[in-house]
């Protein structure tokens, strides 16, 4: 039976998009993974994961507060637990990704980075991850 790799994260505000490029990388490191997919997973209902720029903070910036504008902090929600907004940008932007492995690094576009996608923070989160080598 093959390995699922956890990555720890800690977020400090509501909203936030955390940097994970680097850590996913060291866990394909520690695989020893040459070559394959590295299929990333959220397991969390109000959080998610996305590639984008991670050149320029301020992308991550227009993200959040436009996903605001899509989905209001304090709109009317039938779920009364005061986070069905965060409910739903999880949905909006999703919970897993797959990236190709190259010779032991993730495959990404010069200006991509990997980010978890904290709505509803802060909390302690993790991300999983499945390498699948070939
Ligand atoms: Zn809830």
């Amino acid at each position: 039976m093959g390995q699922i790799f956890e990555i720890n994260i800690k977020t400090n505000r509501r909203f936030e998009l955390v940097d994970i490029t680097s850590d996913i990388n060291n866990v394909i490191k520690e695989a020893a993974t040459t070559d394959g997919v590295a299929f990333i997973f959220i397991p969390h209902t109000t959080a998610g994961i996305i590639i984008n720029e991670h050149a320029d903070p301020s992308v991550k910036t227009d993200i959040l507060s436009q996903l605001s504008k899509l989905v209001p902090d304090n709109g009317h929600y039938q779920h009364l637990e005061g986070n069905a907004d965060a409910h739903i940008k999880s949905a909006l932007v999703g919970n897993s990704i797959s990236v190709i492995i190259e010779d032991g690094r993730l495959v990404l576009g010069t200006w991509q980075g990997i980010f978890f996608a904290e709505f509803d923070g802060p909390r302690r989160r993790k991300a999983l991850i499945k390498i699948i080598k070939g």
